[in-house]
């Protein structure tokens, strides 16, 4: 499986190391033509008003369009691309996960912080997760499509839409592999999603 890092800005090399400890192929994208090589892909931190600068209308255009169509998951400045509004300004979004986010939400005092969220793992139960938050944005409203999958406080800080995941912590910062190795088994599912969800198939 051959999985993409968008590598114009932030800490993309955080991501692929991570990715490749997990067993995957990673390839550094910075092209639009490279989305068509890739299997999944992940849009690191760093800063959205830059990424869409230095992305372009072409770029912006080519990676909507991926994002319907293969596995992604943003994190941080990533996941404020996905979303569907951003405020904080207001700024364009690929509108691939329903969810309203406020960009540098959490003031100054903690602008970053390493804190203790909780991974949601349903049946079998919810367990601590570290969780490094940088500059980070708040997730305001989740759509009815939206699953969430791990919370800090009472807030929900890992969210996923089908085949789309955001987190708007920085999980590439922690030892703890189960947020990538998640998106790595949403990459890998050949089954349509919905069935997953609802249950009727089961993953191998
Ligand atoms: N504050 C940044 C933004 O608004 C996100 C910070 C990050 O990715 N660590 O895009």
């Amino acid at each position: 499986m051959k999985i993409g890092v968008l590598a114009l800005q932030g800490d993309f090399d955080a991501h692929r190391k991570r990715l490749e400890e997990l067993g995957a192929e990673v390839v550094l994208v910075k092209k639009p033509e490279q989305l068509d090589d890739i299997d999944g892909l992940v849009i690191p931190g760093g800063e959205s008003g830059t990424f869409l600068k230095l992305l372009g209308e072409v770029g912006f255009e080519k990676l909507k369009q991926f994002v319907r169509l293969k596995p992604t998951f943003g994190t941080c400045a990533g996941a404020i691309l996905l979303a569907t509004e951003v405020e904080n300004p207001k700024q364009a979004g690929l509108a691939a996960i329903d969810i309203r986010i406020r960009r540098n939400a959490y003031g100054r005092q903690i602008d970053s912080s390493i804190r203790e969220g909780k991974l949601l793992q349903g049946k079998s139960g919810d367990s601590p997760l570290e969780m490094v938050f940088i500059r980070a944005p708040k997730i305001e409203r989740v759509g009815p499509e939206v699953e969430i999958l791990a919370t800090e406080g009472a807030d929900p800080v890992a969210v996923r839409q089908g085949r789309v995941m955001a987190a708007t912590f920085h999980p590439e910062l922690s030892e703890d592999t189960r947020v990538h190795q998640a998106f790595l088994d949403l990459c890998g599912a050949d089954t349509p999603f919905d069935k997953l969800r609802a249950g009727s198939v089961r993953r191998s």
